[in-house]
């Protein structure tokens, strides 16, 4: 280590990891991203970029290629299962508030437009098919059971010639398990999500919350809605379709004309108990789902990863590899909390709109402001 440039390992090319890279190398940084898939899937559906995520995409120089494709959400709201209007989603405070809209933008363009960014500034290796190796990857947790596999590391050594580590491994961070134990993991909220993309605009955007389910619809392309459902359980197409048959036009217009093989289903999980830090021994940090994996509710799951990424280059640009302690703290200390507070009003906000009796809940959200 030395001069102005160190050398970096990133672990996953999701946002948070190519941000991440995007942000070192403007910084002159070496990098390597190690992908556990042997290729970037064009998978996923759309992502709402909030006018703070906005300002750290301009920051890392990505600003008008999200605004090339992205498209503004405005007019949604919070309707009853029959289609009465209960509230407006607060978009328009977002907007006045910030001077510029939410926007939506497809989760494989935005995937394009960063490897796109990281090939235009050159010097990074990507390397597919390569999990992170070692005692790292044999602690990750176990997909099927949600629990740890082996026990809680002892912090585990960093690879040679690295002089920083970045865990951008999503929820079942190899990275996490191996240098901040196994206690904070991912756990399940006994609720399925269902998220897709329809080949028409409905034109009818925001969200519908019945009892203990919701759908959600918001424009992401021309010609396209994004939508999402959640349910306690719904393991066929068939049975998801049935979950929202008597729900207001066009809810069961976009599930009965969207091929089921195009939908996407997991269950939704979030990280707890909150990690005390997301740094450790001065040289690995954590970025977006591997640091504070949130259900999805207020959509801020792409935003949080970029925030993060944007804060932590920035911290690692100002002082240099020399200054890595220093800036690791400083990333810590602008991130973890913020990206917690969230995660924390994610998971309540599930709560609320899922809630099994929802005549309290409704007339709460009818007094909400605009
Ligand atoms: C394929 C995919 C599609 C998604 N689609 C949507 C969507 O449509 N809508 C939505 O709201 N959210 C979606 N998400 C989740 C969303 O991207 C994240 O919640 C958010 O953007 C935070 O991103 P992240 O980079 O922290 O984590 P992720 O997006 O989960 O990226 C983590 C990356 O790390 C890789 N990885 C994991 N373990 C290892 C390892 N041991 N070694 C090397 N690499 C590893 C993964 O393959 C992945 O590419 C999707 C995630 C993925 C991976």
């Amino acid at each position: 280590m030395g001069g102005n440039s160190g050398t970096a390992l990133v672990v996953g090319a999701g946002v948070g990891g190519l941000a991440t890279a995007i942000g070192l190398r403007r910084a002159g940084w070496e990098v390597t991203v190690l992908e556990r898939r042997a290729a970037l899937e064009r998978y996923g559906t759309a992502f709402g970029i909030h006018p703070t995520a906005q300002s750290a995409l301009d920051r890392l120089g990505l600003g008008d290629a999200l605004r090339a494709r992205a498209v503004p959400y405005r007019d949604g709201w919070i309707r009853r299962p029959d289609g009465t209007v209960l509230a407006a989603l607060p978009l328009e405070r977002i907007e006045r508030k910030a001077g510029r809209p939410e926007l939506l933008v497809s989760r494989p363009y935005l995937i394009d437009a960063l490897l796109a960014e990281l090939d235009r500034l050159g010097g990074t290796k990507i390397e597919y098919g390569r999990p992170l190796a070692g005692e790292a990857a044999s602690l990750v947790a176990d997909p099927a059971t949600d629990q740890a596999v082996g026990r809680a590391a002892a912090p585990a050594p960093l690879p040679p010639g690295v002089d920083l580590l970045v865990g951008a491994d999503g929820i079942n961070s190899a990275v996490r398990t191996a240098h901040f134990g196994a206690r904070s993991r991912p756990r399940r909220i006994d609720t399925v999500a269902w998220i897709g993309t329809a080949g028409f605009e409905t034109g009818v955007y925001g969200e519908t919350w019945g009892a203990g389910r919701f759908f959600g619809m918001t424009p992401v392309e021309p010609g396209r809605t994004n939508w999402y459902a959640t349910v306690p359980e719904a393991t066929t197409a068939d049975e998801l379709r049935g979950a929202f048959a008597d729900w207001h036009d066009p809810i069961p217009r976009v599930l009965a004309e969207t091929d089921p093989a195009t939908w996407i289903r997991y269950e939704m999980r979030h990280l707890y108990p909150a990690l005390p830090a997301f740094t450790a021994a001065g040289r690995v940090a954590l970025v977006g789902d591997a640091a504070h994996a949130m259900t999805p509710n207020l959509g801020q799951g792409a935003c949080t990863a970029l925030l993060d990424a944007e804060a932590l280059t920035r911290a690692v640009a100002e002082r240099g590899p020399a200054g890595l302690p220093a800036a690791l703290r400083a990333y810590g200390a602008e991130r973890r909390r913020s990206a917690q507070r969230v995660a924390f009003a994610s998971r309540n906000l599930h709560r609320f709109m899922s809630a099994r009796r929802p005549a309290l809940r409704d007339a709460l959200v009818g007094l909400l402001p605009g």
